[in-house]
């Protein structure tokens, strides 16, 4: 197979076939980030603040992505060059401690062992088209979950609630706003009246309407599905899987987690009037993707 040119240098190493982690929040991008960061050879960012502060912008404004497209490939280039780089003072490998200011900038010694590079930023999937125009031979893992599940978590999550401030929900430039959901001036008008739970709920719809569209778009090649639920007591096909996609030696023990998944737990943590506000926002996604049977 004839490799496509290297357009990003890190560490001295061509950074080929960069893997993203993509999902709406409380989705089990962690776990499989953490999976994929204990390959050998295998550095994954997450949060890093110059990744971070692209994400949001674009997810903030998806219009920027289209009107500046060269700008903005060049844009998260340079950020995720800045969260891959390994230092002294940015490498989780390192012990860390006082560093010679001689030595602070070179690459450590763990650099030259990193051969594969990944991201799984919270949020990321709001810029998965901006990335595959960035990183022509990027490759996506994306994660879904029961919206019910995601909702109950987010509802317990101050940060995941911050969003919905009326300061950040700034929702009258930008439409239509995939990372609140919004995708009509009917959604917008009723954006308002919507629960706080309403309001988690149309932010899962919006992230995995996203994730449909990304498996309409990309090949099986470029993009593998996970769902949340099939990991716990899949880790080894899991394992598997990622592998054979990503090429990174994925152990299934990394998957393996001693607290609870938290699986259908929306049961004990939505109240009556929660789980209808969400049905009424989500129910068709969640009966497309198998979790709510119809009635
Ligand atoms: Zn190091």
């Amino acid at each position: 197979m004839k490799q496509p040119p290297y357009i990003l240098l890190v560490n001295g190493t061509k950074v080929r076939r960069p893997v993203f982690v993509l999902g709406a929040p409380h989705s089990g991008v962690d776990l499989i980030a953490r999976a994929l960061g204990k390959a050998p050879g295998f550095h994954i960012s997450s949060g890093h603040g110059s990744v971070q502060d692209a994400v949001y912008a674009l997810a903030r404004r998806p219009s920027m992505a289209e009107e500046r497209a060269s700008g903005t490939a060049a844009l998260l280039r340079a950020a995720f060059a800045e969260s891959w780089q390994l230092t002294p003072r940015t490498c989780p490998y390192c012990p860390g401690g006082p560093v010679p200011a001689r030595e602070a900038a070179a690459p450590c010694r763990h650099a030259g062992e990193v051969s594969r590079f990944g991201d799984a930023s919270p949020d990321l999937l709001y810029c998965a088209t901006a990335l595959q125009a960035a990183f022509e031979d990027a490759v996506f893992v994306q994660i879904i979950r029961d919206g019910r599940d995601v909702a109950a978590a987010m509802l317990g999550d101050e940060h995941a609630l911050s969003w919905f401030r009326p300061a950040l929900a700034n929702l009258d430039h930008e439409m239509p706003n995939p990372f609140f959901g919004i995708e009509d001036e009917k959604d917008r008008a009723q954006y308002p009246r919507l629960s706080t739970a309403g309001k988690c709920a149309l932010r899962w719809r919006g992230a995995v309407r996203l994730s449909a569209r990304l498996r309409g778009s990309l090949g099986a090649d470029r993009l593998m599905t996970l769902r949340y639920e099939d990991l716990f007591g899949g880790e080894v096909e899991t394992a598997e899987q990622l592998r054979e996609f990503t090429g990174a030696r994925v152990s299934a023990v990394e998957l393996v987690r001693s607290d609870s998944p938290g699986i259908g737990s929306w049961r004990n943590r939505l109240s009556a009037e929660q789980r209808e506000d969400v049905r009424a926002v989500a129910g068709a996604e969640l009966k497309r993707l198998g979790y709510a049977k119809p009635r």
